[in-house]
């Protein structure tokens, strides 16, 4: 429950988040740091083809931040990610809170 709720309040705080910057001001936003504490916690990958398959098993080697849910529309390769506020992530990265993009 507590996961849960930790995840809704990123995902409004993100999204409220890029309303205000907004999508050219996103990309003077810093990238997404692998060492960062929320990225290790979600065992974000810059390249999603690194991640570690045995540690995360739901990754099937087609999932990607350029077909998640998460990730803000556009055609750059770095973007903003409703779960890491102020920050770009990679669309060719990859993290345990996937959500296949359509759903
Ligand atoms: Fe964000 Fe989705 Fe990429 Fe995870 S997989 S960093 S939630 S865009």
């Amino acid at each position: 429950m507590h996961k849960r709720r930790w995840l809704l309040q990123r995902l409004l705080f993100g999204a409220a988040a890029f309303h205000v910057v907004g999508d050219s001001a996103a990309a003077t936003l810093p990238l997404l740091d692998e060492n960062d504490p929320a990225a290790i916690a979600l065992g974000y990958r810059a390249n999603a083809k690194l991640v570690d398959r045995r540690r995360y098993p739901s990754y099937d080697g087609r999932q990607a931040c350029v077909n998640c849910a998460l990730l803000a529309f556009g055609t750059g390769i770095q973007r903003s990610c409703s779960l890491f506020p102020g920050k770009l992530v990679f669309a060719s990265g990859w993290c345990k809170s996937w959500i296949k993009k359509g759903r």
